[in-house]
């Protein structure tokens, strides 16, 4: 199963994608995620990417599509995966289509998670996050056990600062602009299946098993 996710931010698609990747033991691929990492890390792809990356905006392709062609030639994506935050523009689809094909690996589906734009500011205005294992709490639909802690790791869960709203808004309107254009690349390639994201985790996720098949 080898799949793209693509969606705005705040559609559920990285929540979805770990637990797709989980049910059918594939690799889940965030670059948001490697990228956050690289940034604590204090690592120099991370110096790089944080100033963009505060303000909402896209970090250059150059740097992004260096750290994905990284993960398919050390044969990360070899036995299944799911690209969660990637391709993100026009040009990182088409050089995904030609790693893709260098290194003979076929794309099965680009799903898409649909979801209005008042509903994402709602949404990421109430989202918190651990910043030990990546698990995602929303208040009121899906809340830790314990006030302001991990279920999982009992880790202090934390903001994103780009989760603010004028951070957000930004965020919409580059997804706009930047992202949207890859729905119809990928529509031309027929490989575009979209779920609609306004629904509850567990009716999402039957709606992402239909579409993928
Ligand atoms: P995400 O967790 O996917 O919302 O990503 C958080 C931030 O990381 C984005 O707002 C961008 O600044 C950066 N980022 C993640 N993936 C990409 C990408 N494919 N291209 C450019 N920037 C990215």
């Amino acid at each position: 199963m080898n799949l793209v996710f693509l969606g705005p931010p705040g559609s559920g698609k990285g929540t979805q994608a770990v637990r797709l990747s989980q049910a059918k033991g594939v690799v889940h691929l965030s670059t948001g995620d490697l990228l956050r990492e690289a940034v604590k890390g204090g690592t120099e792809l991370g110096r790089q990417a944080e100033g963009y990356m505060k303000k909402g905006e896209l970090v250059p392709d150059a740097l992004i599509i260096g750290l994905i062609e990284d993960k398919i030639t050390g044969g990360e994506l070899n036995n299944g995966f799911i690209l969660d935050g990637f391709p993100r523009t026009v040009p990182q689809a088409e050089s995904l289509k030609t790693m893709f094909e260098k290194n003979r690996i076929g794309l099965d589906k680009a799903v898409l998670i649909a979801v209005s734009d008042d509903e994402i500011v709602k949404r990421l205005s109430r989202r918190w996050f651990c910043p030990t294992c990546q698990a995602i709490y929303n208040y009121p639909t899906n809340v830790p056990r314990k006030e302001g802690i991990c279920d999982k790791d009992g880790a202090e869960l934390q903001r994103r600062p780009d989760d603010e709203e004028g951070v957000v808004r930004n965020r919409l309107e580059v997804y706009k602009k930047q992202t949207q254009p890859i729905e119809v690349f990928y529509q031309k390639e027929s490989l575009l299946v979209e779920v609609s994201g306004e629904d509850t985790p567990d009716n999402v996720f039957q709606s992402v098993l239909k579409a993928v098949g």
